[in-house]
């Protein structure tokens, strides 16, 4: 009842009315073109990517400087392989010249910055009209699971409330009452914390569950372990961080609903999200041009993993064009089954940064713990800390202050595996392991 109300009334008058934005209108235009073929929908990309290069080239004194010196004219793109030829950028490209990199034509502008899960936080610039596109993009992605705009929805969510005077946290509040969300925060995710958010869950009913994946993951296993049963909401909507497949079978064995994986960042928002077939993530494509690339800027073959390259085609304030974001991730190239035109990424592997050395040259990726300690319940938490290349401390919060002798033996000897014996791996018994600014856990930290 609430959700139709909210939808056809109260969200357009709040956001078209009241705050003049167009989010609603994109929101509407996005859930018929979702349905257009994969060619339709790639002529519309080409075309926004070749306004948005034209617009960067003219406009923005750091991209028009640089793609002149490469004798690159954005007037001249033919197709989307033509694109390859334009420059990459990265983090530290918009920590140098984010101010060159600005429109120099009238936009509205608003600053944001990446919470910073890769320990260094990032400011960059955004065109508001582009901000409603990205929230038109957000809701459609959620929709596909069921959490469409004014569903009624618990958060299990990285908000740090303490600092936050109390005027803006009673706004926040009724924020997120108007738009029918209960926000439970997961710091000091302790079981007596645990206990009330379950106590409040089970008292909300939820229709669908949206959460921070490795939070939510913590609370299923406390849920399991404690034989507590939550109420099943319809389904669960996880994000901000990498969801492996077991953590997958754990909270829909727990929750007894769906798991629907979304996957986004702070500079553009939802890049990719699950329908309800499951086959991948469907790319936000009428906003994004996303691709997946070699070490060496050639496009991965399929089943190869890359890294991840992604032009927001509305962003006219402050250009993304051709922005290696860090992580890595699994091109799709199948159409999916529910007859969306929208491509797929087929996986996101993780975080690039996630990875430990070794004396003798081998790469650990980081993606070996969450898999080696989920056969240890009794640890909540834990870290991975390079403190040289020949020692790693294994940061852990365990639920009775202790391993068993024989559950040391085990993790070690596991370590040890795969990491060669010349590593020296300590164990650190710890009460808390914070998690970022951002409300994300940082599994691997290096303090070299
Ligand atoms: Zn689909």
């Amino acid at each position: 009842m609430y959700d139709k109300l909210y939808r056809n009334l109260l969200l357009p008058f709040f956001d078209g009315v009241l705050k003049g934005r167009q989010s609603v209108a994109h929101w509407h235009r996005a859930e018929e073109t979702q349905w257009l073929s994969r060619e339709q929908l790639e002529e519309l990309q080409f075309t926004a990517l070749r306004q948005l290069l034209i617009h960067a080239s003219t406009t923005c004194p750091y991209y028009g400087d640089l793609w002149k010196s490469l004798s690159l004219d954005a007037s001249s793109l033919s197709s989307p392989e033509d694109f390859q030829r334009w420059p990459l950028i990265t983090r530290e490209t918009i920590r140098q010249h984010r101010l060159m990199m600005r429109t120099t034509s009238a936009v509205k502008r608003m600053s944001k910055a990446t919470g910073g899960s890769s320990g260094e936080p990032l400011q960059f610039d955004l065109d508001s009209g582009s901000n409603d596109r990205r929230t038109a993009m957000m809701w459609r992605g959620y929709n596909w699971a069921g959490g469409g705009p004014g569903t009624r929805q618990l958060y299990v969510w990285g908000t740090a409330l303490r600092s936050v005077p109390a005027w803006k946290r009673l706004k926040m509040d009724l924020h997120h009452r108007f738009d029918n969300h209960l926000v439970l925060s997961c710091f000091e995710f302790t079981p007596d914390k645990m206990r009330r958010h379950f106590e409040r869950m089970n008292g909300y009913g939820a229709d669908v569950i949206v959460a921070y994946t490795n939070p939510l993951y913590e609370f299923a296993r406390y849920l399991q372990r404690e034989g507590l049963q939550p109420v099943s909401p319809k389904s669960i909507i996880v994000g901000a961080e990498k969801l492996h497949a077991f953590q997958r079978e754990l909270i829909e064995q727990v929750f007894q609903a769906p798991v629907f994986e979304t996957y986004g960042s702070r500079e553009f928002m939802l890049i990719g999200a699950e329908c309800d077939k499951h086959c991948g993530l469907h790319l936000s494509m009428e906003n994004l041009f996303v691709e997946i690339l070699n070490d060496d800027g050639s496009p991965t073959t399929p089943g190869c993993e890359g890294n991840v390259v992604v032009t927001d085609l509305f962003n006219y304030g402050m250009p993304f064009i051709r922005y290696v974001n860090g992580d890595r991730a699994i091109a799709g190239y199948d159409l999916c089954s529910c007859g969306r035109g929208l491509p797929l990424l087929k996986q996101v592997v993780g975080r690039q940064l996630d990875t430990l050395d070794t004396p003798d040259g081998r790469k650990i990726p980081g993606e070996f713990f969450p898999h080696l300690i989920k056969d240890f319940p009794a640890i909540r938490r834990f870290q991975v800390i390079q403190e040289t290349i020949e020692q790693i401390t294994l940061k852990l919060v365990v639920d009775c202050g202790q391993l068993t002798v024989v559950d040391r033996e085990n993790l070690l000897n596991a370590i040890h595996e795969c990491t060669g014996t010349v590593v020296d791996v300590r164990l650190q018994f710890v009460e808390d392991i914070p998690l970022t600014k951002a409300g994300k856990l940082k599994v691997v930290v290096h303090a070299v």
